[in-house]
């Protein structure tokens, strides 16, 4: 049956998204991931089986084993959100690093690194985030690789790297050199990126405490004195930043799709609540009051949609998404920060009970509404691109 609905998933799509679907009910039931969750532990044995239905190779060059493009990658980030959202945030990472190594990777990082990022035989950390700030980054750099006989030697500390305990490389970006030029005034040359295998000498690696998405590790990287190679290097010296900025629409894109999974899985579990629970001897979602902000939620949600799939389909189609992929971050991250706290208020006491997931949803939303960058930001981006205000920051 062909849906009349233009932003419906294709055939192939819909099938792919029911295979998800009910590979994570059977590996990832609600019970799993509170465990996980409260014990701070990655789902291995869920990694490997999205390995096996194809999940880690989506948008990887099919020479590399890969498949499928980013419309393909904010379905399986939105159903895994729904679910073990610990595992979108492992996904959005690892999507952006198919994305470095596919566009700028050499042949031979392609073959060894590449390869086995897509059947899941290796994990890996993205690390560019310092003390002195996420969101002016550049200009925060604290990182520094200098030359050294062919290779370099990296020093400085990375903080907040999703997944960098269990990974098996760490793509890290250091200034290199103070190169010339506007690009350089604003720190955004004079930046490389590195591949660092996790266990070289001089890397530590320490779990930080934090409020959410506590199945994947959030960590403080140490990097005293690490010894690389020259092919160590990723892309072009001098111009990884300009590397990661070109990855950024569709991070943004799968966090939007992070959020409105995280949101959508909320907004069920409230709604079958209300639907349940009884007061004043009629289910509570008999109210009017609980009805409307239950309906609020589901319009925020599928307005993210609609700009999530549209900007989706551009940019696979190689055209530019850049303002519908920042209106898409803010919409959906909103609205998941939205329902969560809506939900948790209509759960009561079940809500506040870290024996059931709406606080674990309620938790997880908060980090997309600053990370990879606050809203903030790209609602200057919008003003200045799309309302042709002046630069605001
Ligand atoms: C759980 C978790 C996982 C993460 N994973 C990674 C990872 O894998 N790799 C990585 O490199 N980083 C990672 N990060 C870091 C994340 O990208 C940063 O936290 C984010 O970029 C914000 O940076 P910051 O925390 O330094 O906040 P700051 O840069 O200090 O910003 C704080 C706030 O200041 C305000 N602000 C700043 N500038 C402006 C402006 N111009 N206009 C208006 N308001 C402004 C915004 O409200 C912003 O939220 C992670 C963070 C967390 C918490």
């Amino acid at each position: 049956v062909v849906s009349a609905d233009p932003l419906a998933d294709t055939p192939e799509r819909a099938a792919f998204r029911t295979a998800l679907r009910s590979l994570i009910e059977r590996e990832s039931p609600v019970e799993r991931v509170l465990e996980l969750d409260r014990a701070h532990t990655f789902d291995d044995a869920l990694h490997r089986r999205l390995g096996e239905l194809g999940v880690l190779a989506l948008g990887a060059p099919p020479e590399h084993g890969g498949a499928g493009d980013v419309r393909d990658q904010v379905v399986a980030v939105e159903e895994l959100a729904a679910g073990p959202t610990s595992m979108a945030v492992f996904l959005i990472v690892h999507y952006m690093a198919l994305q470095l190594l596919s566009e700028h990777g050499s042949p031979a990082q392609r073959e060894t690194l590449l390869a086995s990022l897509v059947t899941g035989e290796t994990r890996i950390a993205f690390a560019l985030t310092e003390s002195g700030g996420g969101t002016d980054v550049a200009r925060a750099m604290r990182t520094r690789a200098v030359p050294d006989g062919g290779g370099w030697v990296l020093s400085g500390t990375k903080l907040w790297t999703s997944g960098a305990l269990r990974a098996d490389a760490l793509l890290v970006l250091a200034r290199t050199d103070q190169e010339e030029g506007e690009g350089a005034r604003a720190g955004i040359d004079g930046i490389t990126i590195f591949v660092v295998p996790r266990s070289a000498d001089g890397v530590t690696v320490t779990e930080l405490d934090t409020l959410g998405v506590h199945s994947l590790d959030t960590c403080e990287v140490v990097l005293d004195g690490v010894r690389l190679e020259g092919e160590a290097v990723l892309g072009l010296t001098g111009r990884g930043f300009r590397h990661v900025l070109a990855t950024l629409n569709r991070e943004r894109l799968n966090v939007a799709a992070g959020a409105l999974g995280a949101g959508r899985g909320a907004l069920e579990a409230a709604v079958a609540y209300a639907r349940e629970r009884e007061a004043f001897g009629r289910p509570i979602g008999a109210f009017q009051a609980v009805q409307h902000a239950l309906v609020d939620g589901a319009i925020a949600l599928e307005s993210a949609r609609g700009l999530i799939v549209r900007a989706a389909e551009i940019e696979a189609a190689g055209g530019r998404a850049d303002l519908l992929a920042s209106m898409a971050k803010v919409a959906a991250s909103e609205a998941a920060v939205r329902i969560t706290s809506e939900g948790m208020h209509l759960m009561g006491g079940f809500g506040y009970s870290l024996n059931f997931p709406m606080q674990r949803w309620f938790r997880d939303v908060r980090l997309w509404t600053f990370a990879p960058l606050a809203n903030e930001m790209l609602r200057n981006h919008l003003g200045e691109r799309m309302l042709g205000l002046p630069r605001s920051f």
